[in-house]
């Protein structure tokens, strides 16, 4: 059997769009080099000087659950790659073709199909936004808390396919809690509906196997959501995120893992800021207000609900901060930088070269999952690799690290290191230094018994190759479950290490 499809001749490309005639109209598919080209990448550090192999053949705007369908189940017959793509925010390259193939964009399918007030519920197309929902959902006094950085341009089919993480999670759940029940289109075109009970609003069901969460996190590898059920929460009447100043980083990572394992009901997360961020923020960021040189870290910590419940929980954060040495950094910072963690797009476009100059830079983020005792370990080994990449070229600068909690638990956190990279100048031999970075970041994660991805999930270069160490015997699993949804291999072909499911026995076991 073939691994995957090959890329298409430009015949092979006209025969598809004219099958595609045949279930779409013709404003549904676009063929151009601007509509190819912009859905060729996402917001990861890219080899830009390779961005012709990364476009796909044509992209497709479906606007419902038939038309997704029955585009795959043409794909499937042809044997032509299929990627799903949302907002394109990815950060782990899912949405990028591998292959060539179709993109399938679902950003027309962005109605809001019911809004049950009594159950609590909306069901929406997955290709809505959380900032669009939310607009609707306010005017009845209610919120859907899926709340990541990326916030105003997310969408919820890429939160399904990412299993997304959220700021407000440690109150509220991850976007595997708030999503009850979908739509899915599998690789072979067929309809099923995912979740729990018959119906589309049950929160807890023991009935057969729990399907909700293999069909979140594949990365588009399993087929396409098309329409959600979500769990919907009354929109806080009170939001309070003070922020503190420490003088070392010992003290700040003592008072964040105080704040998280303090058990308060209305507590919806904690940040720490190392001192290479501290530091990065001061130099280049023109959107904050810069810290005195005597701040080295800091911590935030967000409360939501009614009014007399922050209140006093607020009371108890600010006097375990203040026997951690912390100093209160008033209310203008901490209301506009924690505004500003639900918009990362606004990060500087720049960083600096070694010898300080300033250059044109985009932002990576690179994340694990990592206990709060294996934090400071951690920290210090990933600055070590980004310090020994950047020895090495000119072309990547470390703008530091932060630690959110994963839970209300303060068990372990999305741990984050933050790089700012010149693409312009990332040629192949540059390229190939970042990849082994990426796994030597990886390495270290496993090492202190993490795993590679809170997050983003862990499919790109790199950080790829030690998927099959992190999961083990799953792996294989993944393998066979692959083959048996996706006989062809057409569903975003070439990611995770999936190919292997199809080399000869079953692949490389
Ligand atoms: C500034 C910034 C801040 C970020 N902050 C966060 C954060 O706080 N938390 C977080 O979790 N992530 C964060 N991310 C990463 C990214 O926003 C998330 O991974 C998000 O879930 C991706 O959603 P999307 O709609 O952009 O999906 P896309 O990038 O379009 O797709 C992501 C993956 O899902 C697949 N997919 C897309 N649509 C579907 C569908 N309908 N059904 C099945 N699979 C599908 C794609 O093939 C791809 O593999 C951030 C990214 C940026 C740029």
């Amino acid at each position: 059997m073939t691994i995957a499809p090959e890329r298409l001749s430009v015949q092979r490309v006209a025969d598809v769009v004219s099958a595609l005639r045949s279930v779409l109209r013709d404003d549904q598919i676009l063929t151009s080099k601007p509509d190819r080209y912009n859905r060729a990448r996402v917001p990861a550090p890219f080899p830009v000087h390779r961005w012709a192999e990364r476009v796909p053949d044509l992209a497709v705007l479906p606007e419902s659950t038939e038309d997704v369908a029955a585009v795959v189940r043409l794909a499937n017959d042809l044997r032509v790659p299929v990627v799903p793509r949302d907002g394109g925010t990815g950060l782990t390259d899912g949405a990028v073709p591998l292959r060539g193939g179709i993109v399938v964009d679902v950003k027309r399918m962005n109605k809001i199909h019911e809004l049950d007030l009594d159950n609590r519920t909306v069901t929406v197309g997955t290709g809505i936004s959380m900032l669009k929902l939310n607009e609707q959902l306010a005017r009845h006094g209610l919120f859907y808390p899926d709340d990541p950085a990326s916030y105003p341009c997310s969408l919820v089919g890429g939160r399904i396919g990412t299993s997304g993480w959220s700021l407000i999670g440690s109150r509220y759940g991850h976007t595997r809690d708030l999503v009850l029940s979908f739509d899915h289109v599998l690789p072979t075109g067929e309809i099923m509906h995912v979740g729990d009970g018959i119906g589309r609003k049950i929160t807890k069901s023991s009935s057969g196997y729990q399907l909700k969460h293999l069909f979140m996190g594949h990365q588009g590898t399993l087929g396409i959501a098309t329409r959600a059920t979500l769990k919907l929460f009354p929109k806080p009447e009170a939001e309070l995120s003070p922020f503190w100043a420490f003088d070392n980083y010992d003290d700040a990572y003592a008072c964040v893992g105080a704040l998280a394992r303090a058990g308060v009901a209305t507590f919806a997360g904690a940040v720490l800021f190392d001192e290479y961020k501290v530091a990065y923020l001061r130099r280049d960021d023109e959107a904050y207000i810069p810290q005195p040189g005597d701040v080295r870290a800091l911590v935030c910590a967000a409360m939501y609900g009614y009014e007399d419940e922050v209140r006093p929980a607020g009371k108890r954060l600010f006097r375990i901060a203040k026997e951690h040495r912390a100093r209160y950094l008033g209310d203008e910072i901490s209301e506009g930088d924690w505004a500003a963690r639900h918009d990362r797009y606004a990060t500087p476009l720049h960083g600096r070269t070694k010898a300080g100059q300033v250059v044109p830079m985009s932002w990576h983020c690179e994340d694990a999952a990592i206990n709060y005792t294996n934090l400071p370990a951690v920290t210090r080994e990933w600055h070590a690799i980004v310090a020994d990449l950047r020895r090495k070229t000119d072309v990547f600068d470390d703008w530091g690290m932060f630690a959110y909690t994963n839970s209300v638990t303060g068990a372990d956190y999305l741990t984050e290191i933050d790089v700012g990279i010149w693409e312009q100048h990332l040629d192949d031999a540059a390229w190939e230094l970042w990849v082994k970075a990426k796994r030597d970041l990886a390495a270290v994660s496993l090492r202190y018994d993490g795993s590679i991805s809170a997050c983003h999930g862990s499919c790109r270069e790199g950080e790829v190759d030690l998927v099959p160490e992190e999961l083990g015997r799953g792996f294989q699993v993944m393998l066979d479950l692959k083959r048996t949804l996706d006989p062809n291999n057409i569903m975003n072909p070439g990611k995770y290490l999936l190919d292997r499911a199809y080399a000869e026995n079953g692949g490389d076991r």
